[in-house]
């Protein structure tokens, strides 16, 4: 594990050491240090999608306000250095303010500050930390600028946090995914946080009442209940039995644009502020009816399955899709798609630039398409055409590979199937879904055969065809070398995701295949039901 302070030094060994640019994925995990369970799920998280994890250590002066506690928060550093190696984390970034801000003492007179929304800052916390969320997302942006991860890991406990995180990405483009993780507890509900410490032992059983609270709104919700004024009253209820807490605020609003909310109709956030002896704790739940998915913290499962070419991926999605009433996505399908139009625009699918520019042009739609019931490849549309047997032409064949390999093509169709994911409820194929694409998928399997049989499989497709046979031993070949720059090709390379459950399809027909994976699937859908 390696340890930085200046950004130069961390930079030049992501550019230099790690060549991140070539296509390793970098998660970014931001914390104040003292790390706990909490912080460590979201390693984990980032661990499990990604080549590179990165931990930033920094107790940030511009998020306190000079009456708060920067100079008592506590700072292990053996500690925290310990627990990152176990974590397996690659490197921590640890920066004094000086390397991080030019300056010892940042301030508005002295650093460039960024000012989110005040419909997000002015509300919950905001109101008695005026200042705090423009220094949270004066940090968080320049360590997004400064790592520029792939992705960049939060928890859903700092919900506010969260809200305006992701809307500070998206208003000032910056790079990397945000990925949201839950709130992780003490056996007893309280939710982790580095404040805790400041707590004693009986201080810590009586804040649990935050916990206490917001799960007696999430059973009345459960029951049926919607309005604001009865979910609060029933938090309120188990509230007022501990006198010891002192309440900044509970309220109900919408996660994502903070607004108050007078009936939960689709999505609720119930969140909670205190404080206990010296420590001022946080707490929330997300309120939402599971028949209606609509947040990604509680969507439907996703089925990814990745494998070598020729191992039948999408003949058993597409199956899958169908036995399950799940949207089939086809991920091939849009590549082919996006190498059709540059095709048809005369561009030459070498010239990266040229492919780069025309990307806002390319709008690729996938509709579900069944015949006699029995499900057909999806149609795939271009702005308004169907291109869904263009799209199979000998000419995008011999040029798709060249055109997925782009960077930035991965980049705006990988953005475009996580948003066809973010409900849940699809079974999407590719050599990268996993782990690049849906790291956090339910259920990912790794569909694979032997080079022999795959050969002979595509020898008797070829039987079927008025194709030229070739012998089976050169399609072999074709098909290991395949293999070959498939799993090593720099930008997202062909892997087995760590949590992926491999299936060998050489003894197995289609039909048993699919039995495997639905009763996979409805092992998973009936322990996520059973666990909300
Ligand atoms: P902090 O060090 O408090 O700034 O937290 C760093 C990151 O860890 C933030 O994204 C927090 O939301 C997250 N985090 C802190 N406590 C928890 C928890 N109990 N569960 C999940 N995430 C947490």
């Amino acid at each position: 594990m390696r340890i930085f302070n200046a950004v130069t030094e961390l930079r030049h060994y992501l550019d230099t050491d790690l060549k991140t640019s070539k296509g390793q994925s970098v998660g970014l995990v931001p914390t104040m240090g003292a790390l706990h369970e909490g912080h460590l799920s979201l390693i984990k998280q980032a661990r499990n999608d990604c080549d590179v994890v990165v931990v930033s250590i920094f107790v940030n002066p511009l998020q306190f306000d000079p009456s708060e506690d920067l100079h008592q928060y506590p700072r292990p550093a053996a500690e925290d250095k310990a627990l990152c190696q176990a974590a397996d984390v690659d490197a921590i970034f640890v920066p004094s303010p000086q390397h991080l801000y030019g300056v010892s003492y940042p301030s508005l007179s002295t650093v460039t500050q960024v000012v989110p929304p005040t419909s997000l800052t002015s509300r919950l916390c905001g109101r008695s930390r005026p200042t705090h969320f423009q220094g949270v997302a004066t940090v968080v942006t320049k360590l997004l600028s400064i790592v520029r991860p792939t992705r960049a890991y939060f928890g859903q406990k700092d919900a506010q946090q969260v809200a305006i995180i992701k809307r500070l990405q998206q208003d000032l483009n910056l790079p990397g995914d945000i990925i949201v993780c839950p709130i992780v507890r003490s056996s007893d509900g309280l939710a982790l946080s580095s404040r805790n410490r400041y707590l004693s032992a009986l201080e810590c059983q009586q804040a649990t009442v935050l916990y206490k609270s917001i799960q007696a709104a999430e059973v009345a919700f459960q029951h049926g209940e919607r309005s604001r004024d009865r979910l609060l009253k029933s938090a309120q209820a188990v509230l007022t039995t501990e006198p010891a807490v002192t309440l900044d605020y509970l309220e109900l609003v919408h996660p994502d644009t903070l607004e108050p909310l007078q009936t939960v109709n689709t999505v609720g956030m119930m969140a909670i502020a205190a404080q206990v002896g010296k420590a001022r704790l946080l707490d929330n739940t997300v309120l939402q009816a599971i028949d209606r998915p609509s947040h990604a913290l509680e969507r439907l499962p996703i089925i990814a399955i990745d494998g070598p070419a020729g191992a039948g991926k999408s003949t058993v999605a597409r199956q899958i899709a169908h036995r399950l009433k799940l949207l089939y996505l086809d991920t091939g399908a849009m590549y082919r798609a996006l190498t059709w139009f540059v095709l048809q625009q005369n561009v030459d699918p070498a010239d990266e630039a040229a492919v780069a520019r025309l990307l806002p042009q390319c709008k690729i739609q996938l509709i579900a398409s069944v015949e006699n019931d029995r499900p057909q490849p999806p149609k795939v549309m271009v702005d308004d055409q169907e291109v869904t047997q263009a799209i199979r032409s000998a000419a995008v064949t011999r040029q798709v590979s060249t055109i997925a390999a782009q960077v930035a093509v991965r980049r705006k169709l990988v953005e475009q199937q996580q948003q066809y994911g973010f409900k849940g409820g699809i079974v999407a194929d590719g050599r990268d879904i996993g782990t690049q694409v849906f790291p956090d998928a339910e259920l990912k399997i790794f569909l694979t055969a032997s080079v022999q049989e795959r050969a002979q499989r595509r020898y008797r497709d070829l039987e079927q065809t008025e194709q030229p046979l070739p012998a089976i031993d050169e399609l072999a070949g074709s098909i290991a070398e395949r293999d070959r720059k498939d799993s090593t090709r720099s930008i997202s390379p062909l892997r087995k995701a760590a949590d992926a459950i491999e299936i060998v399809t050489d003894n197995l027909t289609a039909e048993q295949v699919i039995e495997k994976i639905v009763e996979l699937y409805e092992q998973i859908a009936g322990q996520l039901t059973a666990s909300r």
